[in-house]
């Protein structure tokens, strides 16, 4: 017996299975997590290799779920990608990094914050307005945010990213394309692109010491963002050997378990306090 001779509630029992349900349920609580404090901002350090500096932080997100207990981005940034859900969950980073600008330049520390948006906030017309009214409340100045996008939201609709891009960097923001290397990007594409930053995937570096493969790849990327006058950084560096041949090659910084994990503001502010002495 083939599909056709379910009736529509019998394949409707069957489809909703219990995972969907529990992703449905996951989704319905990540709306009530924003308010209830349960989303937490984690930061981790990108160094500056030449002038040995932390200019910029990547702000990771956390959920800790009353019941579930920790829930990693990887598993429910899709969903909310898929449920539309994302918009209110990049509202809120954003919100929370700026506010946590302003607490740490009033402490007398000047770090620019980077966040990750999704592809779906490309598309969405407020994003812009939004951004400018967070930093003006928070009197952050644009050039002291990134935003970090991925390279294949870029490219899954070049046209609408350039134009969205166009706005954020009008506006003064840094913008960074991230998992690069991961996506499809063409010579041509990424010259139209108003960027400022490639931000090199963690599979090319993770075991950058030991495969020439990689470091073949990584050395490519790197002269091609200096040919395009852009900037690179390195995500996924975990060993010493790892930072000097990036340092060698020319790349322009560096982020990792071997600097960094990321932290919750309390830890990452002992952390830093350390890296300045
Ligand atoms: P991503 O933006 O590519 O972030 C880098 C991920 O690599 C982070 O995982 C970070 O903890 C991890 N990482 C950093 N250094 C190392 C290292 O040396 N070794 C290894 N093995 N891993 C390293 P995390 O925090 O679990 O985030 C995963 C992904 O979730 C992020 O990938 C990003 O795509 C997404 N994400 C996190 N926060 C947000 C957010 O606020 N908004 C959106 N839209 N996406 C977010
Ligand atoms: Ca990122
Ligand atoms: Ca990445
Ligand atoms: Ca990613």
């Amino acid at each position: 017996s083939g599909k056709g001779q379910h009736s529509p509630f019998t394949l409707y029992k069957t489809e909703l299975n219990k995972y969907s349900v529990q992703r449905l349920n996951l989704m319905s609580e990540l709306k009530e997590s924003l308010s209830q404090g349960q989303l937490e901002l984690y930061y981790q350090p990108k160094l500056s290799i030449d002038e040995n500096q932390i200019q910029t932080v990547e702000c990771l997100i956390r959920w800790n779920h009353p019941e579930h207990g920790f829930i990693p981005p990887d598993e429910f940034i899709p969903l909310a990608e898929q449920t539309g859900s994302i918009r209110h969950v990049t509202h809120w980073a954003l919100r929370a990094a700026l506010k946590q600008q302003n607490l740490w330049h009033r402490q007398g520390y000047d770090i620019g914050m980077a966040v990750n948006i999704s592809a779906v906030d490309l598309v969405d017309m407020k994003l812009p307005t939004y951004v400018s009214e967070l930093l003006s409340e928070f009197h952050v100045e644009a050039q002291m945010l990134t935003l970090e996008v991925t390279e294949s939201a870029i490219m899954g609709n070049p046209d609408n990213a350039m134009k969205a891009l166009n706005t954020l960097r009008r506006m003064g923001i840094t913008l960074s394309i991230d998992d690069f290397g991961t996506g499809y990007s063409s010579m041509a594409q990424l010259k139209k692109m108003p960027v400022d930053e490639l931000k090199i995937d963690k599979a090319f570096v993770l075991d950058l010491a030991k495969s020439q493969e990689d470091q073949v790849m990584v050395k490519t990327v790197i002269s091609l963002a200096q040919n395009l006058g852009l900037k690179t950084v390195a995500e996924g560096v975990e060993d010493a050997q790892s930072l000097e041949y990036l340092a060698a090659i020319g790349c322009t910084k560096a982020q990792g378990f071997y600097l960094s994990r990321p932290l919750p503001a309390n830890k990452f502010e002992d952390w830093y306090t350390q890296f300045l002495e």
